[in-house]
């Protein structure tokens, strides 16, 4: 079996997989927005995937390229039960759980057990398997922050007893879960902070602000802004999220995070109405409904850990990434009903790129050693 070590960095400082052979990896919650993307980016660097999922707000059309992939089997199973897979497993992503809060307070009940129980089973899992486990959690641990933008270590500001604290406690209590893991049974964890993302493959009917908008601008229906649009939010496009999670999960057992991952590029919920209006050339007028309970005022990364630790840093700019998403959409709703997407910017792994270079004009940092 292979060692759960699996990357090391040599003199010259580049990075090298330390085995040619291709890794067993299980994506919870694969059938996703976000999983979809990470299957495809894995089995695309040639490592078999296991993909979890129950398909409570995933689709087996976001998998369905894959499905006929020698490398990725799909096994429909929701996280709240004891997983048991039989065949060696090296890495563990632990995605499963919804994230749209429209989808995550229609069962907040079945939302913080996915969480906790969800963590609880992917850590049992890594720990007989000696596998590294990657949580995703999320912006919301920080809750209606008060400081501003929210690094790593800010503990938050959170409402316990809100309608959107089923998915905010469970995540946090999913973070308690993996650090203990790590502290009593030596489990290689990473947990990364996901701030917003969005992209190809989000459902055009979760509720969130970019697949709202879009689907509206692009139906000539009215914008629904909640509150006065004031509020703000940071958005991340999803290739570059993806690359950051590899890198969190390619790094040495010593860093476990946690780690943001997001693009600091804020934005009000007004501007990116009004961005959405203009790049779809749409007539739709903005209409304005009420703030829902516990909104978050401002949200933005600070992401000083990601750079130094990671190398990593979004590079898709709000534009670009949103013609990205606008075009996916306009198959989705005239054309096409899975349209098939290709990542707008692909990101070699270090230990792919013939050489490290130093800082360049488009942003992307030297790696650095790995020390949380
Ligand atoms: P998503 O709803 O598209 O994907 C979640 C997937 O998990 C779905 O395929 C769903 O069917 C599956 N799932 C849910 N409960 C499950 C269960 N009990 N057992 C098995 N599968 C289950 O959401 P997403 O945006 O892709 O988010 C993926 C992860 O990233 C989530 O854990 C979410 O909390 C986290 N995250 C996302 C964002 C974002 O902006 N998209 C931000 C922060 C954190
Ligand atoms: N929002 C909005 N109109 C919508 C959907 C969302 O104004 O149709 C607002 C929402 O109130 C929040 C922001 O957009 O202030 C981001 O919402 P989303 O649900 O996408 O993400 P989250 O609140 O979880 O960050």
């Amino acid at each position: 079996m292979l060692k759960p070590e699996i990357y090391r960095r040599q003199r010259n400082g580049a990075w090298r997989a330390k085995t040619e052979s291709c890794l067993c990896i299980l994506v919870t919650g694969g059938a996703g927005f976000i999983g979809s993307h990470l299957c495809d980016r894995l089995v695309r660097r040639g490592h078999h995937v296991i993909c979890i999922d129950n398909l409570c707000t995933g689709s087996l059309d976001n998998v369905r390229a894959l499905k006929r992939h020698p490398r990725f089997r799909f096994l429909k199973h929701d996280v709240r039960k004891p997983l048991d897979i039989a065949e060696p497993v090296h890495e563990i992503y632990n995605l499963a759980c919804p994230a749209s809060p429209r989808h995550y307070q229609r069962d907040p009940v079945g939302t913080l057990q996915t969480c906790v129980m969800g963590a609880l089973n992917v850590l049992d899992l890594a720990r007989r398997k000696s596998a590294r486990v990657l949580q995703a959690s999320t912006s919301e641990v920080y809750g209606d922050p008060e400081l501003h933008p929210q690094a790593e270590d800010y503990v938050g500001h959170v409402n316990p007893v809100g309608p959107r604290a089923c998915y905010d406690e469970g995540k946090r209590a999913a973070e308690t879960l993996f650090f203990d893991y790590r502290r009593i049974h030596g489990v290689p964890i990473k947990v990364s902070r996901i701030f917003n993302t969005y992209g190809p493959r989000m459902l055009e009917n979760d509720g969130r602000v970019v697949s709202n908008f879009v689907v509206q601008a692009l139906r000539n229906e009215p914008l629904t802004i909640y509150g006065n649009g004031e509020q703000t939010r940071s958005f991340c496009y999803i290739d570059d999220l993806i690359f950051g999670l590899e890198l969190l999960m390619a790094t040495g057992d010593q860093v476990a995070g946690p780690c943001n991952l997001g693009n600091p590029h804020e934005v009000t919920i007004g501007q990116i109405a009004d961005l959405i209006v203009e790049l779809t050339g749409s007539t739709s007028p903005i209409t304005y409904q009420p703030l829902p309970q516990d909104d978050p005022k401002r949200r933005r990364p600070a992401i000083e850990r990601a750079v130094r630790v990671l190398g990593w840093c979004p590079r898709v700019s709000l534009e670009n990434g949103l013609k990205a998403t606008i075009r996916y959409f306009t198959l989705k709703l005239f054309g096409q009903e899975s349209p098939s997407i290709a990542p707008i910017s692909y990101h070699p792994m270090p230990w792919e790129r013939k050489r490290t270079k130093p800082a360049t004009s488009n942003g992307l940092v030297t790696l650095v050693p790995s020390r949380d």
